[in-house]
């Protein structure tokens, strides 16, 4: 079975780099969706959270692809053929949430299913946000995000 993982990535955390490899394992292949969301604002643009995300795959990783989607994530879970879609979860907060987009994603595409992974406990605290906020403040990210991506980030917030 093929799966996808939809989100903002902006940017890429090692929290979303494990849930990538332990779906790679699981799945035949897996496609890493940047979705485009008119009402986030991102700091990096679709072109640049793709291509930090394929700098940040192991080359070992032969099954991840990454692209960019649109629109409703069923309809794009079914365009490029994946019976799952893989979503992750840190904490209660993550999961109120998630229920209700699995639940509405359940209405409208009853082929595909939400699969959850939890998250490992060292990453249950990272996201996205909390890199950009040490960041902006100048703050050591190196364990935060994938080395190969590090600079890219830093960059952003530099004078
Ligand atoms: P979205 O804007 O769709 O929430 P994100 O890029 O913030 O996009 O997150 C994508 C998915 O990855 C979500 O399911 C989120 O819960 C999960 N996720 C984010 N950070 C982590 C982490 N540190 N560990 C595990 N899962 C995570």
């Amino acid at each position: 079975m093929k799966a996808c993982y939809p989100g903002s990535f902006d940017p890429i955390t090692n929290g979303h780099l494990d849930i990538i490899s332990r779906a790679s394992g699981m799945f035949e292949e897996v496609y890493v969706l940047i979705m485009k969301n008119p009402k986030k604002t991102c700091l990096f643009s679709e072109e640049e959270r793709k291509n930090m995300i394929e700098k940040s795959l192991p080359a070992d990783m032969k099954n991840v692809k990454v692209k960019i989607g649109e629109g409703l994530t069923v309809n794009e879970a079914r365009r490029l053929g994946c019976g799952a879609i893989i979503r992750g979860i840190r904490a209660v907060s993550d999961y109120e949430y998630e229920l209700q987009i699995a639940t509405a994603n359940m209405m409208l595409g009853h082929e595909i299913e939400t699969i959850f992974l939890i998250a490992k406990p060292q990453y249950s605290f990272l996201s996205s946000s909390v890199v950009k906020e040490i960041a902006s403040y100048h703050g050591d990210i190196l364990n935060l995000v994938p080395y190969q991506i590090a600079e890219e980030v830093e960059a952003k917030f530099a004078k």
